[in-house]
């Protein structure tokens, strides 16, 4: 059975005060809870791994990073490699993300070359897909992540180094979230598209983002082939943050 993995994406949010805040109180409540059904993930901003790093390291918060350059080192002003990322304690990184492709212009052939780059430094990559609404209502949603999954994921994929992200670009923070019976049909036929790009395909991950909160969370979480989320506003808050991760 795949273990559940529920990822906190801050995005650009927080300062080191807030960012420590919150990573403290999760990580104090997860080693509180014990043993408990799920794997879960902060992903703070640059600045702020080193210092969240520290503060939970060692406890069973894993600490991610939000992009990585493909390149191992060099003249790349504003960029960080692989490297830099697992020397802060990092374990995860997210690639492709779609305001990555929109805001920086990503293209499935960056994301795949982030992606081995990480998998080379023994980050595993959390690989974003999702269609636009426009996309959707033109009935393309399955053909556009089809492609996306076809770009984005490098060769060497495995359900040890890859994880799959589902976010519909229109229910990425706008409290519009995909029916239970869509996610259902997409991430089958996410599941389906992984054979013959990954190893393993019935063992990757496949995590449903847009809109989670703890009011949707429980009913998102039991669709089939949906192993975790990926939480973007709500995971600013350690209290919807954990009733999300606990309603799995
Ligand atoms: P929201 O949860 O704020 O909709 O963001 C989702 C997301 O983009 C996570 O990566």
């Amino acid at each position: 059975a795949r273990r559940k993995l529920i990822a906190g994406n801050w995005k650009m949010n927080g300062l080191k005060a807030d960012g420590l805040d919150l990573a403290s109180d999760l990580a104090g409540r997860l080693t509180g809870a014990g043993t408990v059904a799920f794997d879960m993930l902060v992903c703070p901003p640059f600045p702020l791994l080193f210092p969240v790093g520290d503060a939970i390291s060692g406890s069973p918060l894993a600490l991610g990073a939000q992009d990585c350059h493909a390149k191992t080192s060099g003249a790349h002003t504003g960029d960080v490699s692989p490297a830099m990322l697992t020397d802060a304690g990092c374990r995860y990184v997210i690639l492709g993300h779609s305001e990555r492709r929109a805001d920086h212009a990503e293209s499935d052939a960056q994301v795949a070359a982030k992606a081995a780059a990480a998998h080379k430094a023994g980050l595993i990559a959390i690989i974003c897909v999702g269609e636009t609404e426009a996309q959707r209502d033109a009935g393309q949603a399955n053909s556009v992540v089809a492609s996306q999954l076809k770009g984005s994921i490098p060769e060497g994929a495995t359900a040890a180094n890859t994880v799959i992200a589902y976010e519909p670009v229109w229910a990425i923070g706008t409290g519009k979230t995909a029916t239970p019976d869509d996610v259902k049909a997409m991430h089958a036929h996410i599941r389906a598209e992984l054979a013959g790009k990954t190893a393993d395909p019935d063992a990757v991950r496949v995590l449903y983002g847009g809109s989670v909160k703890p009011g949707n969370a429980a009913e998102l979480m039991a669709v089939e082939n949906v192993d975790g989320a990926l939480v973007g506003g709500a995971a600013l808050k350690a209290d919807d943050f954990w009733a999300i991760a606990t309603s799995c």
